[in-house]
């Protein structure tokens, strides 16, 4: 059975283009907003969720803070996509619990690479 993820972005092309590099590899959960993040993610406990942090209503980083307060989603790799320019952004995107981000805009054909080293690094760092 493929395992799932859980794409979270809001803009239907992003959304359209990072489901369509990953439904190959794994079953895809969408949500467009971060309640509706929260829903899924319980509901279903995908393995991997990839995080678009600028959401309408609760963000990208308080939807990630919120999933990281529940055991079953502490050590789940969660990829932030972040517009953000900015170093100090990119340190609250790591501080809300993301264990890596993307800068958009990024070529989409590099996800399934990222997602993967994204991977064996958490497994080793939770093996420490
Ligand atoms: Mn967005």
């Amino acid at each position: 059975m493929k395992e799932k993820i859980l794409i979270v972005e809001d803009n239907p092309l992003n959304m359209r283009m990072i489901e369509m590099v990953l439904e190959r590899d794994y079953a895809v959960l969408k949500a467009e907003n971060g309640e509706e993040a929260l829903d899924i993610a319980i509901r279903e406990q995908p393995d991997i969720i990839i995080m678009d942090i600028q959401l309408p209503g609760i963000s990208g980083l308080e939807t990630t803070r919120k999933l990281r307060e529940i055991p079953a989603f502490r050590r789940t790799p969660i990829i932030g996509l972040t517009a953000y320019a900015m170093k100090g952004d990119k340190e609250a995107v790591i501080e809300s619990g993301c264990d890596a981000y993307l800068s958009k805009p990024f070529d989409t054909r590099r996800l399934p690479g990222f997602i993967a080293d994204c991977r064996l690094r958490k497994e080793k760092a939770l093996k420490r």
